[in-house]
């Protein structure tokens, strides 16, 4: 049997980094088991499905280079692959279930609810929907041609309970006497969630649900709707729901949580899907870093763990470093050139390119986001300097800033030759000379020329600036004092 996976997002939203790792899983076990990942686009909510989301969701899925097999945009034997082009064929499995009477039309009043509800809280439960409205096929159809419009209720057997084994969570029981007869089909002739969903899946003969721990409550629903469609149930596994480092259900309040705000913000798909794929799931003891051809190989839904996973993004931002550090400067250049470019909001010239690959090699070592590129080589290419007001407040108001400054211009203009090593020689021995200490001493250069107490090694950068670029901000800055 072909493992057959979906990814079913709903276009509501941008692609949240939790549902970037659901995908993600998804993909591995499709490989994993020479399998096919399916892109499914659960778009029934007309009002709240926007275009913008669903390019959004396609363009996350393809930065990832998780590539669908079968699905949205690329096909496949059982397309469309849109729910809103599907509603056709959910009507025709409503009727299906309507005729087996595993399905009614529900007509309860207010008062009919009002009674339901007394009669639960009296006897200490929560009410439940339990079919006693259900009207006879031949009468509800009556008064549905008469004009009346009733929503379509899946008939829950009771007494009854259905069990299933999940892939992460283990043994699962759910009793129905909790499960209410859930509405599949609006008054309005609309499908819910339940019903699209696993008509989908059984059409597209989906083996395994893999998807959040939030929908862990509708799977019964689901085993129950697709047994009466006589077809076969899926296996199960549901993924713990993704909290920021303080424990809570991740959200804005820990940072950005879509997935593009990351691919904007520097960071690199391998990093990135390497991350998500430790949220739940390790490859073994300590280890980290682990390319995609091996988490092909290994992945395995029954090796995820059922706790909640932290999304921590000074992890990510570390494990960003590590890739960024594995890229070969070519390649570094190609992806960072741009940014620097947009930055300026011009192009290099000739001889900027040249110091722009020189210093590349210092910032990789040190960045953690591309974004540090741009950041960190602007002191360079513009044509003056602008001081971030924090580092210029933590060491130019110390009182070595102008000993320093003034010392470093004196020697320096003595250099014979403007390298890194007569740069370095030049100021130790204004260090000396005045008895400063590295930081003390070297800080203030460092602000004056680069505008930053962050920034690449400072004998390097002046050579990469030029002699009279470094000695006239060495002058300003001493003049802002
Ligand atoms: N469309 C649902 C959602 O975005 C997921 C459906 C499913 O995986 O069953 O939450």
């Amino acid at each position: 049997m072909t493992v057959r996976v979906r990814f079913a997002p709903s276009p509501t939203g941008f692609l949240h980094v939790g549902a970037a790792r659901t995908a993600l899983y998804n993909w591995l076990w499709a490989r994993r088991n020479d399998g096919v990942f399916i892109l499914r686009s659960d778009d029934t909510d007309a009002e709240r499905s926007e275009q913008r989301f669903a390019d959004d969701i396609v363009e996350g899925l393809r930065w990832l280079g998780l590539m669908w097999d079968e699905g949205i945009e690329v096909g496949g034997p059982h397309a469309p692959y849109r729910e809103s082009e599907r509603l056709e064929r959910y009507r025709e499995a409503v009727d299906g279930l309507l005729s087996s009477g595993d399905a009614y039309y529900d007509f309860a009043t207010a008062d009919d609810l009002e009674a339901l509800r007394a009669e639960a809280t009296a006897a200490g439960r929560s009410p439940v929907y339990d079919g006693r409205f259900g009207a006879p096929l031949e009468e509800a159809r009556r008064r549905i041609a008469s004009g009346d419009a009733a929503p379509v209720r899946f008939r829950v057997p009771r007494p009854g309970v259905t069990e299933f084994a999940d892939l992460v969570r283990g043994e699962m029981r759910f009793d129905h006497a909790n499960v209410d007869d859930f509405v599949i089909l609006r008054s309005d002739g609309s499908p819910t969630y339940h019903l699209a969903s696993t008509v989908d899946d059984v059409d597209f003969e989906i083996t395994h649900v893999v998807r959040g721990e939030d929908l862990l409550s509708s799977t019964p629903k689901h085993i129950l709707l697709t047994e009466a469609m006589g077809a076969r149930r899926a296996t199960y596994a549901h993924l713990s729901v993704l909290q920021g480092p303080d424990g809570r259900k991740l959200s804005k309040r820990h940072g950005d949580t879509a997935l593009h705000s990351y691919r904007e913000a520097g960071f690199l798909p391998v990093a990135m899907v390497n991350y998500l794929a430790l949220l739940g799931w390790s490859p073994g003891e300590d280890e980290t870093i682990v390319d995609i051809g091996s988490m092909q190989e290994r992945f395995d839904l029954a090796a995820v763990s059922r706790n909640p996973a932290i999304f921590d993004p000074a992890k990510l931002e570390w494990m960003n470093g590590v890739y960024i550090r594995a890229l070969g400067l070519t390649e570094l250049e190609a992806r960072t050139r741009d940014l620097v470019e947009s930055d300026l909001g011009r192009k290099l010239d000739p001889s900027e390119e040249r110091v722009f690959r020189d210093v590349l090699p210092l910032i990789q070592e040190r960045a953690k986001r591309l974004t540090d590129v741009p950041d960190q080589v602007r002191f360079l290419f513009a044509s003056d300097v602008v001081y971030d007001e924090s580092s210029w407040e933590k060491v130019m108001t110390t009182p070595e800033a102008e000993t320093a400054l003034s010392g470093a211009l004196t020697r320096l203009t003595e250099v014979p030759e403007w390298t890194t090593q007569s740069i370095e020689a030049a100021l130790r021995a204004m260090l000396d000379e005045h008895g400063l200490s590295a930081r003390k001493g070297l800080q203030p250069i460092r602000v004056a020329v680069s505008g930053s107490t962050v920034s690449p090694p400072l004998f390097e950068s002046m050579q990469a600036l030029g002699r009279e670029r470094s000695l006239s901000r060495i002058a300003a800055a001493t003049a802002r004092l």
